[in-house]
């Protein structure tokens, strides 16, 4: 499965908004959007005729930069949203929610959602025993979410759980961050996930 390895900074300051892709950097002052929170490129500050359609695009752009996923894949969310009772927007937040690598970033086990990917696809996370190395595996209720045995002390996850320190986790995920396992408790609810995603406008761009 492909990815977007754009530079991750270009992408919060083409948004105009955080959108936390790089960890601890975005926590610190080196942060791209403390420093030039304005569009990158020769016009990045110039003025843009804000379109119906332009907002809804970028509120999809938003979305599948905060979560990783690239454009095709993300129409598949779409469609599977669309297909679900309830609100579409709200279906495909609570979807994208849902991916492993999202869970393993929620837990506090990655710095951020591409740290939790690679460790995924690494093969260093397990959901109930079992090692899954698929990063968009959907999550369901009931099921526990740990690191391998031998990569709970790595560098790598070191490095999160100081960052996360403190930090209060989602009410649908029951984390104990000494065994490094999170289980699953609850469907995630829009509520309780704090993206700057207004998603109405992404089922009004898919829609037409
Ligand atoms: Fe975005 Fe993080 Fe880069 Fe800041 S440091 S611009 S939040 S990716």
């Amino acid at each position: 499965m492909g990815r977007d390895l754009g530079p991750s900074c270009k992408k919060c300051r083409r948004e105009g908004v955080k959108l936390f892709l790089k960890g601890a950097r975005c926590e610190s002052d080196k942060c791209a959007m403390e420093r030039r929170p304005y569009a990158p490129g020769e016009h990045g500050r110039g003025r843009v005729r804000e379109t119906e359609y332009l907002l809804q695009l970028r509120e999809k752009q938003k979305a599948k930069r905060i979560y990783g996923v690239l454009e095709r894949q993300f129409r598949r969310y779409y469609e599977k949203a669309a297909r679900k009772p309830g609100i579409t927007g709200e279906n495909l937040l609570i979807l994208l929610e849902r991916r492993l690598d999202n869970v393993v970033y929620r837990a506090g086990f990655a710095s951020s959602r591409s740290d939790a990917r690679q460790l995924v696809r690494h093969g260093h996370v397990m959901v109930n025993g079992r090692k899954v190395n698929i990063p968009s595996y959907q999550v369901r209720v009931g099921d526990v979410v740990e690191i391998k045995e031998k990569s709970r002390d790595s560098q790598r996850v070191l490095q999160a759980l100081r960052l996360w320190e403190g930090r209060p986790v989602v009410p649908w995920l029951r984390v104990d961050a000494d065994k490094r396992r999170a289980e699953v408790i609850a469907e995630p609810k829009r509520e309780d996930i704090d993206i700057p995603v207004k998603e109405s406008l992404i089922v009004e761009l898919y829609s037409k």
